[in-house]
């Protein structure tokens, strides 16, 4: 198995080599946590603080919104048998913002997925192929318009429907990067880059001037990328097949499910790329959450969708974003807010098409 290291990593590499600050380097900092390594720079004089505070807020966002402790909110809410639930702030964002986007995507994002995530192992790390009965038994359960949610004078309370979970997993990291980004604007850390498991958020531009040069991975290599995106005070989130699976018999089964039919999204894309600006996101458009979750959300439901309906959905121009798809016949499709930040590998063996 694999797990989530690339984006960010490559990212970072890139990051520390072309930096070229001098003797005043960023504060670096790198921990593992949601299942993930993580990696923070924060450039001035709190960066240290601003790394250290970051950590803490991720530890306390993974106990309260991870699905195999028991005590976290999370749990306590698919323990709750349909009951209402109080609910802290980061869960009532993030059920908030899950609601939105599944309705965005045409459920193609669902976090009540939850059920049938766990019945292929990827919850535990016990893989296996459920039998067609015991899907179509679990699918019944996959709806999150389900979920109640309801502001009262004491707090927030949510209540899923009757034998429903929900995994956040699809999501988390990116709420985790706003929250860092948040922490960061805090601190007065103006100029600073933190990868969080395939989710990249850059704070202002380097302290150069120069955009932050971030690595889109190759989906088949660790190790290459795709192409560099220059970024300035934005996101840069990744989904990929590659990025959690098993093999069975011969068949590689991976870990980001479609919604419709329960088993792993065979739909012709081998990684998505969300990329947008740190203020995309919007309270009013129903994300309480931020512009990390949005691209976060996307890149799950976009790589179940397939290229024609994810590029659809960029056209509608619902939500601020662009894009970086990469198919399983060696395309990378670039769309063309990206054209001027987006620099294809030299020598890649892949064709490079801007989409407008
Ligand atoms: P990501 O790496 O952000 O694409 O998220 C993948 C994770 O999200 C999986 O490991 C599951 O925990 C969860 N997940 C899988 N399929 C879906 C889906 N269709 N909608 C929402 N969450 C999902
Ligand atoms: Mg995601």
């Amino acid at each position: 198995m694999m797990k989530q290291l690339g984006c960010l990593l490559l990212a970072l590499a890139l990051a520390g080599s072309l930096s070229g600050c001098g003797s005043s380097g960023p504060a670096e900092g790198q921990t593992f946590a949601m299942d993930t390594v993580m990696n923070f720079s924060a450039y001035g004089e709190k960066g240290e603080d601003a790394i250290t505070a970051a950590r803490e807020r991720i530890y306390q966002l993974e106990a309260e919104l991870s699905r195999t402790r028991e005590d976290s909110e999370v749990s306590q809410l698919n323990q709750a048998g349909g009951e209402m639930t109080a609910v802290g702030d980061d869960v009532w964002k993030l059920l908030t913002s899950a609601k939105t986007y599944s309705a965005a995507t045409g459920d193609a994002f669902d976090i009540t997925v939850a059920p049938v995530v766990s019945a292929w192992g990827f919850t535990t790390d016990t893989y296996q192929v459920p039998s067609q009965a015991e899907l179509d038994t679990l699918l019944q359960l996959v709806d999150d318009s389900r979920i109640q949610l309801e502001q009262r004078s004491d707090g927030c309370y949510a209540a899923l429907g009757q034998g429903q979970s929900i995994d956040l997993g699809g999501i988390a990291k990116g709420y985790a990067s706003d929250c860092v980004a948040e922490i960061f604007a805090q601190y007065g850390v103006e100029s600073g880059m933190i990868s969080l498991g395939g989710n990249v958020y850059v704070s202002g531009a380097k302290p150069d001037g120069s955009a932050w040069r971030v690595g889109v991975q190759a989906p088949q290599d660790s190790s290459a990328a795709v192409g560099i995106l220059d970024l300035t005070d934005a996101y840069a989130v990744t989904s990929g097949g590659y990025q959690r699976y098993f093999e069975q018999d011969g068949k590689r089964y991976h870990h980001i499910i479609d919604p419709a039919t329960g088993y792993p999204a065979e739909s012709g894309l081998l990684q998505v790329t969300v990329v947008a600006g740190a203020d995309a996101a919007r309270e009013d458009d129903g994300n309480p959450a931020g512009t990390g979750t949005m691209c976060d959300a996307f890149s799950t439901a976009l790589f179940v969708m397939g290229e024609e309906k994810a590029l659809d959905f960029w056209r509608s121009g619902a939500y601020e974003f662009d894009l970086i798809l990469v198919t399983d016949d060696g395309r990378v499709l670039v769309t063309d807010g990206l054209a001027d930040r987006f620099t294809p590998m030299d020598g890649s063996e892949y064709s490079y098409e801007t989409v407008s």
